[in-house]
């Protein structure tokens, strides 16, 4: 693995040095944090990569993805780490392939997050393209949704400071 230098960047919220920008995470799509305790353990399965919830009339399966916002001006992105709902089929094929390293597929996908910022970023239609080397596979919302702000957001962009604001609204003041 090269030695890769650490970019650092002045922030326009705390005024305070960070090193380059975190990637913002969710654990869990956002129907697993919709449950209460009892049915988390009852009815779902959650790993760093794949969630089932078994309902008594469905099952809904997920899997983590990133998905790179684009910032003006920039080569950087903001990265989300997110995730969305396959059909049980595209599920099987990908969860078959997991620990293949240079499986390439395409899946339709739900995102299955509530981003803050944006009314609803629930039922997004997206593209799911895996990666190489077992990273995780990247979204991209289908552009036939500009009506939807997060999606005109994606394709056109956000400023840095707008992508600053929304790391300390998911960190606080705690990013080092
Ligand atoms: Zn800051």
């Amino acid at each position: 693995m090269p030695k890769q230098l650490k970019m650092t960047f002045t922030c326009s919220v705390c005024g305070q040095t960070h090193q380059e920008l975190p990637a913002i995470v969710y654990e869990a799509p956002y129907y697993y944090y919709n449950l209460s305790e009892q049915e988390r353990i009852e009815l779902a399965v959650l790993t760093h990569d794949f969630c089932i919830i078994q309902y008594s009339d469905q099952t809904d399966r997920f899997i983590r993805v990133v998905l790179n916002q684009k910032i003006i001006g920039s080569e950087e992105t903001l990265q989300y780490g997110v995730w969305v709902s396959l059909s049980e089929k595209s599920y099987n094929d990908y969860a078959a392939h997991f620990k293949s390293p240079d499986y390439i597929a395409s899946y339709f996908g739900y995102l299955s997050n509530q981003l803050p910022g944006y009314e609803s970023t629930l039922s997004i239609k997206t593209t799911v393209e895996t990666a190489i080397n077992n990273n995780r596979p990247e979204i991209f919302p289908h552009d036939d949704q500009m009506d939807d702000p997060f999606v005109r957001d994606y394709y056109e962009g956000i400023t840095r400071e707008e992508a600053e604001r929304r790391i300390h609204a998911a960190y606080g003041m705690e990013i080092k």
